[in-house]
């Protein structure tokens, strides 16, 4: 039986008299990849500031693992479990790597980033093993991040920078993983490899849903495809059942298929 992780019911947001996601029902089962297309603006982003509680629903539900998230701060949904990237990198530029793996696991213990001015011997300790773990992340892209850990952000090649936003995500021990197009601005052999990490972040016991605008990522990748347009949920299946939908095709698509 599979085991249900995220379902929304009716979600819907509005900003003023703009509907940017419209009643979307979905259920999202424990170890599925999941994409989520549409054409720009169809609320792709807004959907997930929702279930990653940056946005309050105008109306409807939020389930994570049982629990309604509603009116939860986003701080609710990271300890839930939910992580994510954004769209636009964002990350600390004028830290070094490392640090910015660790700032990300830094949420998940007890002495805060703010609080470490008197050090105790316990934070010192929990300080030692925020690291390990940061640097362990950091391996997980081989030698991709760690050749690097002391290295500036910024200085990082943008494909590069994607990778080191989704190591500081998981850096919070997700169930679930939002990724807002991280293939973007890759060329075909960075996406192939995006797609690699994807799959061993999956054989972590963790649930994907990738919003992906490259048709290769998204049917390489996905167990399940979700298509928005105007905020609404359009269609829903296997990747060629939703690449064939006229609704899709109209929309999104174009007559040829091969976006
Ligand atoms: P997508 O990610 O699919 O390109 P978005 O979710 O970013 O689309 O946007 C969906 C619609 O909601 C767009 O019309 C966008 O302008 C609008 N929108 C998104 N966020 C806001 C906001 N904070 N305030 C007003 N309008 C917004
Ligand atoms: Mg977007």
């Amino acid at each position: 039986m599979p085991m249900s992780l995220l379902q929304t019911e009716r979600l819907t947001k509005s900003f003023g008299g703009l509907i940017a996601v419209r009643e979307v029902s979905l259920e999202i089962n424990a170890g599925e990849i999941i994409g989520i297309i549409g054409p720009n603006g169809s609320g792709k982003t807004t959907f997930f500031n929702l279930i990653s509680g940056i946005y309050t629903p105008t109306s409807g539900t939020i389930v994570f693992e049982d629990r309604i998230m509603n009116r939860q701060a986003p701080h609710a949904f990271a300890d839930a479990g939910i992580a994510r990237t954004f769209q636009t990198i964002r990350l600390f530029k004028e830290m070094t790597v490392l640090e910015n793996v660790m700032l990300g696991r830094h949420c998940q213990t007890r002495a805060g980033v703010f609080e470490s001015v008197i050090r105790t011997t316990r934070q010192k300790e929990e300080e030692t093993e925020i690291q390990k773990k940061a640097e362990e992340l950091l391996a997980f892209f081989g030698d991709r991040l760690y050749d690097h850990c002391v290295d500036l952000a910024r200085e990082l090649s943008y494909a590069n920078q994607r990778r080191l936003e989704i190591a500081r995500a998981l850096a919070t021990d997700p169930k679930l993983l939002l990724l807002d197009e991280p293939a973007a601005g890759m060329n075909p052999q960075e996406s192939a490899e995006l797609m690699s990490d994807v799959f061993r972040i999956r054989e972590l016991g963790i649930t994907c849903i990738v919003i992906e605008h490259d048709m290769s990522v998204i049917s390489g990748l996905c167990d399940k495809v979700i298509a928005l347009d105007h905020g609404e949920k359009i269609a829903e299946g296997s990747y060629d059942l939703v690449r064939s939908d006229p609704h899709v095709i109209e929309s999104y698509l174009g007559s040829t298929g091969t976006h």
